[in-house]
This record gives C-alpha cells, sequence and structure tokens, in this order.
C-alpha cells in the first residue's frame, strides 16, 4: 500500500453488442472538464462507469481498443468464466455485453481506439489534462483501470510493411465496404482470423488465409463453416514479400515454411490478425509510484497523486489478486473515494442500489411484504 501524500458521445466509433451505437456530440470550444475519467473500457473500468454514474459523475471513458471490454472481448470472448458471483458460468463475450449495459446507462462518454499517453496538472482550470494522438481530456479526477496496458494488434514485420497500413494492410476492419470487390488475403489461425473469413465473404470478391501452423486456435466449426463457403485455408504457408507496382498492393509472394515453395497470388488487401500485444506504454512515465506493472494503490485505491485512482489488473498492494471480481469491487471502492474529492459532502459509502426503486421483497420475509428501511435492517 501506498500512503498519500442520453447516449455516449462516441469518439473513434462504439460497438454495443454487436450494433454502431449513434453518439451524441459535447460542447465544441471551451475543454469540457469531467468529473470522472476513466482510462480502460475493460470489465473493471465499466463496472467502474456503473457506479460512476450512480454517485452522478460526469464520467468519460477512454480505451485504445475500436471496441469496450478489454480481455475478455479481445483474448477470449467464446471462453466460459466460472467465478464471477452470481453466474455459475457466463460466456465471456455475454458478461462483457451486460457489463456494457449496466456501464453505460447513465450515458458516460466514451472514446474508442484512442490510447492515453501523458498526464499534466493542469493550472487553470484545476483539474488533469490527459493527452492522446487524438486531443486533450479534462478531468478533476483519474481512474486508471488499464489492465495490462493499451492492446495493440501485432503486426506483420515485413520491411517496409508499415507504409501500406490502412491502403492494402489492415489491421482491424472499421468498414466492411473497405474490401468490397476486393481480393483479400487474411493472415493467422485464430477466431478473428476465421470470423472476419465468414464476416466478409460476400463482400470482398474472393478470400484466402493462410497460417503457419495446421493446428488452429479457431473452433473447428469455423474452420468447417470457412472451408465450407470455399474459402481456401493454406497451412504452413507465411508471407514473404509484398508485390506492388504504381504505387498500389498488387499480391503477395508466400512461402512454404515446409518445403520452401514460393509461390505468388493476386491480393488487393492483407488483413493480418496475429493477436495483441499490451503494455503500459508512456503511463510507466507518469510521477506516480509504479511497481514491475503495477501502479501501487492505498485501501481507497488511490495512486500517490492526490484526485487519480486505479483498479483492476493495473492496481498493485499486497496480497493482490488479479481477477474480474476483485476488479469490481476495487472500481467501487475507487469511485466512491473519488466522489469525496469531489463533494467533500458527500459520503464514501453509496447507500444500497436496491433502495433506489422501491420494491417489494417477499424473499426476505415470505407472506409480508418488506419495507425498504426493515430490508435494510435486515441487511
Ligand atoms: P483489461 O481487461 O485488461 O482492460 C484494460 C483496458 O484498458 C483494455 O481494453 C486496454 O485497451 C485499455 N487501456 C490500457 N491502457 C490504455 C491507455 N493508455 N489508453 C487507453 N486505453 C488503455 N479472470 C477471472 O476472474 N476469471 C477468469 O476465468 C479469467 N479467465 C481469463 C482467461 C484468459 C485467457 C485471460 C487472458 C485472462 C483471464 N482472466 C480471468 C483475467 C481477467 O480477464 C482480468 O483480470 C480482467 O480482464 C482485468 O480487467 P481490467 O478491466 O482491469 O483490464
Amino acid at each position: 500500500m501506498v500512503s498519500m501524500g442520453t447516449w455516449p458521445l462516441v469518439a473513434g466509433k462504439l460497438w454495443y453488442a454487436g450494433q454502431k451505437v449513434k453518439g451524441r456530440g459535447g460542447m465544441a470550444g471551451t475543454p469540457e472538464i469531467f468529473d470522472v475519467t476513466i482510462i480502460g473500457g475493460g470489465p473493471v473500468g465499466l463496472y467502474a462507469a456503473y457506479y460512476a454514474g450512480l454517485r452522478q459523475m460526469k464520467t468519460k471513458i477512454i480505451d485504445s481498443l475500436d471496441q469496450l471490454g478489454g480481455q475478455l472481448a479481445t483474448l477470449y470472448p467464446e471462453k466460459y468464466i466460472y467465478d464471477v458471483a452470481g453466474f455459475p458460468h457466463v460466456v465471456a463475450r455475454d458478461l462483457v455485453k451486460n457489463l456494457i449495459e449496466q456501464g453505460l446507462q447513465y450515458h458516460p462518454t466514451v472514446h474508442l481506439s484512442e490510447t492515453v499517453r501523458t498526464l499534466q496538472r493542469h493550472a487553470t482550470p484545476d483539474c488533469y489534462v490527459l493527452t492522446s494522438e487524438k486531443g486533450e481530456h479534462y478531468t478533476k479526477t483519474l481512474l486508471i483501470c488499464a489492465g495490462a496496458g493499451a492492446f495493440q494488434p501485432r503486426k506483420i514485420s515485413l520491411p517496409g510493411a508499415a507504409a501500406w497500413e490502412s491502403r492494402g494492410i489492415y489491421y482491424a476492419v472499421s468498414a466492411k465496404e473497405t474490401f468490397a470487390g476486393k481480393r483479400l488475403l487474411i493472415i493467422g489461425g485464430g477466431d478473428s482470423a476465421l470470423d472476419w473469413a465468414m464476416n466478409l465473404h460476400g463482400t470482398a470478391s474472393h478470400i484466402t488465409i493462410i497460417h503457419r501452423r495446421n493446428q488452429f486456435r479457431a473452433h473447428e466449426d469455423s474452420i468447417a463453416r470457412v472451408l465450407g463457403m470455399g474459402v481456401p485455408i493454406l497451412t504452413f504457408w507465411e508471407l514473404k514479400e509484398l508485390v506492388t507496382a504504381d504505387n498500389v498492393l498488387q499480391g503477395v509472394i508466400l512461402v512454404n515454411n515446409r518445403s520452401h515453395e514460393v509461390r505468388t497470388i493476386q491480393v488487393d488487401a492483407i488483413l493480418p490478425q496475429l493477436g495483441f500485444i499490451s503494455s503500459l506504454g508512456a503511463i510507466h512515465d507518469w510521477p506516480i509510484k509504479i511497481e514491475g506493472h503495477s501502479i501501487l494503490v492505498n485501501q481507497q485505491m488511490e495512486t500517490s497523486m492526490k484526485g487519480i485512482f486505479a483498479a483492476g489488473d493495473v492496481a498493485g498492494y499486497a496480497g493482490k489478486l488479479k481477477l474480474i471480481v476483485t476488479g469490481f469491487g476495487e472500481a467501487a471502492t475507487a469511485i466512491n473515494y473519488a466522489k469525496t474529492q469531489l463533494d467533500p459532502k458527500a459520503r464514501a459509502f453509496p447507500g444500497h442500489s436496491s433502495e433506489m426503486v422501491p420494491q417489494t421483497l417477499t424473499t426476505i420475509n415470505p407472506g409480508k411484504h418488506a419495507t425498504v428501511e426493515e430490508v435494510d435492517h435486515l441487511l
């Protein structure tokens, strides 16, 4: 522990349970100052957004990914999770869907595809200012729920490949139309490679998948469905070289990593789906106490800087367990103590959410409808 010294606005795009959500813009001109800005829209950041809304805090979430859900959405959307309280088992994707529904109900502003890089204290107005590659964010308090750090797609290591990003090589699909009528090469053997092959079938004129092994992380069912669509899956083939002419991607040279056979195929677009890498990045240089990859916090989840809190995998203290459920509790603690800094008259304890809507609870005392006061007493 450290001793203390409406609809969301969407910048980038917000995918809500598979649907694109329309955004509502903020005021242009003077900086908009938020009560709390949450870095990271993983499970813990989303739950924090719920609590911040409950405490009537003007809230912003920023995530480097183009979707909410953090590790659950990115690394294991199809896996069952068995240790979230109240769910004997839940598919990660479904837990994210519920967290989004719960976390966005008070309409926080959400910025996706944006990585927070710098932190500074701003004099007038007195607040913190964060910067990203897209702009500045003004906030009175900050909650860092950055998990293992910002996720970035793992990129292909071919020399010169970077120059073709967004004009031949795409690491994400922001609009399916980008691939309309194109000959597409998808690289990878995971769920996202196979899912995109199914999704873009009928949009791209032709799709080929290459994978460097013959073992797949993707579901067997997805592989069977992709093959059933007539999409060739070439195993043991890797990308060797880009073929370009007149400043346009024309094709690729592939090499078989077993036979060393070389083959050229014509493609207009490449979609590498090679997983993600994460790193705390610039946060490491911030003037808060960090040990290893953990931001040190006290019992209120506050870091060594006043008004800056951390929760979830990124927060560290003696005895820390990196689990979703511990992150939820830490988020609730952090937000409720941030609230007391914004409003010294506010209590840290938020009250019971069950008291927000009058209800009759017959299970407490069957045959008699318990009043809220009685329930409170029982608790
Ligand atoms: P994350 O989920 O990592 O989310 C952090 C978010 O912050 C990311 O979306 C990232 O893009 C964003 N971010 C980071 N830095 C920045 C920045 N500078 N700017 C903008 N955005 C940023 N836990 C369990 O309790 N039960 C399980 O069964 C379980 N199974 C797991 C299985 C696998 C395969 C893995 C990998 C993990 C599993 N976990 C499990 C661990 C669990 O996923 C994590 O504890 C949880 O995701 C932590 O949530 P978080 O919100 O703290 O961080």
